[in-house]
């Protein structure tokens, strides 16, 4: 099951609005520092998801910033596509919801500000296995 959303402040509908809300209330591209806590400690029986989120930022990231991920997260990677100023944030989590997954995802930016202070989802994705 594959669940993706593109995100635009403009044409976001209400239904996809509510899919991607995690249960303590964050849009999943915004990040959620709770559900990030929760994925550390997640039930071995929940589902696993293969989370991707892009996001840009207003600077660049430094490589080094980059590489640090790894060793500081279990199993996320941040990487660069191609673009300059647009990031791929990625890695698996075990969650009852996407949504969850990915705001826990995407929560591990809000926790390390030092990698990135300002960014902007721009596309989501979870995969389940
Ligand atoms: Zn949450």
């Amino acid at each position: 099951m594959t669940e993706a959303a593109i995100l635009s402040t403009r044409d976001q509908s209400r239904a996809d609005v509510v899919q991607w809300t995690c249960p303590h209330g964050q849009h999943a591209g915004r990040g959620c520092v709770t559900c990030y806590h929760a994925s550390a400690e997640a039930d071995p029986s929940l589902p696993l998801w293969d989370v991707a989120a892009w996001f840009t930022t207003a600077r660049p990231i430094p490589i080094r910033a980059l590489q640090d991920v790894h060793r500081h997260d279990r199993g996320l990677a941040l990487t660069q596509p191609s673009t300059p100023l647009v990031y791929l944030l990625s890695g698996q989590v075990r969650a009852a919801l996407g949504a969850e997954a990915v705001a826990g995802v995407v929560g591990f930016l809000l926790q390390n500000r030092h990698i990135v202070d300002e960014f902007t989802v721009t596309e989501i994705r979870a995969v389940h296995f």
